[in-house]
């Protein structure tokens, strides 16, 4: 059997792509390839209503929703894609293959995070942060850190400094080393409550409360949550694969920002995986992406003679 539309990943793009498809009564197949990026985050915030929810709750909720629009579900990673509009087939890792007329792809971003200090990586999403945004008024008026390997005074760093400002009473940015910085520039951000740590971060121990951060000279300091400035690399295998252009900067998969259709016709993208960084830009991509995918189908589904007078 051939579906309307495959959905490529069940994260909050895919499965606000899915509901709207299916609401547009297309026939709509999710893979469901595993966690979304931020599972070991502390609650979804910024999401009206649901501020703070579990990321698990809400997706859980959300695929029972689409089980009433009769949306099935494949459990297992999208291996390789192929097709052209109207006749695509996806192969999935268990070996089953799905085809659909539409393809939506909404596959996310792999987080790269620093190897090093020791206890980042374990700590990620629970005292080590990406986006005060995501997680910082949680935190306000505690004392933050961030770290920043190769961190140096200059005025590029400078307002991202200030803003962890905006959320804790003080902030010390660590790096992999002493942060650069001549007596002078180090005195007038400590006038503003910013510290630059002269020694490398080495290790981050989780207090129960915050984090414990430990440095090269035996020092230590107690703050309530630390950041860094993760690199994201899109999940673009499957784009590739089906030729979609690429935005060469981010390496986000390029798309028209009115319909979320790829370079490639009848492939549509969204959420991380095309560009944006928050639940709810996902949802508003998937929307989107769900809405033309079914657009185009019907428009595709008109009598000839119907669509010929439309044309004229
Ligand atoms: C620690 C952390 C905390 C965060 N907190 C917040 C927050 O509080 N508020 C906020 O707005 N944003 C937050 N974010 C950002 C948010 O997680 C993302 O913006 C959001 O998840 C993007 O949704 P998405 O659907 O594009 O991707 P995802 O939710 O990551 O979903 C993509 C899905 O596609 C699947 N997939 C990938 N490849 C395949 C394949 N080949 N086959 C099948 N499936 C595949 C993945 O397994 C995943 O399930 C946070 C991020 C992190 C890292």
């Amino acid at each position: 059997m051939s579906y309307d539309v495959l959905v490529i990943g069940g994260g909050y793009a895919g499965l606000t792509a899915a509901l709207y498809a299916a609401r547009g009564m297309c026939l709509v197949a999710v893979v469901l390839g595993g966690p979304p990026r931020n599972a070991r985050g502390q609650g979804v915030h910024g999401l009206i209503s649901r501020d703070g929810a579990s990321s698990a709750d809400l997706l859980t909720q959300a695929r029972e929703e689409l089980c009433r629009y009769g949306v099935k579900f494949f459990d297992g990673q999208a291996e390789t894609v192929w097709g052209t509009n109207g006749d695509f087939t996806a192969a999935l890792g268990s070996g089953e293959e799905v085809k659909a007329r539409k393809l939506i792809l909404a596959t996310g971003v792999q987080d790269q995070l620093p190897e090093r200090p020791e206890g980042l990586r374990e700590l990620w999403g629970k005292r080590v942060h990406h986006c005060a945004h995501c997680y910082g008024w949680e935190v306000r008026d505690g004392v933050l850190a961030a770290y920043l390997p190769g961190a140096a005074y200059g005025p590029e760093v400078l307002s991202n400094w200030f803003y962890y400002r905006r959320y804790g009473r003080e902030v010390l940015i660590c790096s992999d080393g002493p942060v650069q910085a001549t007596d002078a520039e180090r005195a007038r951000l400590e006038e503003h409550g910013i510290t630059l740590c002269q020694s490398a971060l080495m290790h981050i121990e989780d207090t129960g409360e915050g984090a414990r951060l430990h440095f090269a000279d035996g020092s230590s300091a107690d703050v309530a949550a630390l950041y860094t400035g993760s690199g994201r690399t899109p999940n673009t295998e499957l784009a590739r694969q089906l030729g979609c252009e690429l935005n060469e900067q981010t390496g986000n998969i390029k798309v028209d920002p009115g319909t979320n259709e790829t370079s490639v016709p009848g492939v549509y993208a969204a959420g991380d995986v095309a560009g944006g960084n928050q639940v709810a830009l996902a949802l508003a991509s998937g929307s989107r992406a769900g809405m033309f995918a079914d657009f185009a189908l019907h428009e595709e589904e008109l009598p000839e003679w119907a669509r010929e007078m439309q044309v004229k």
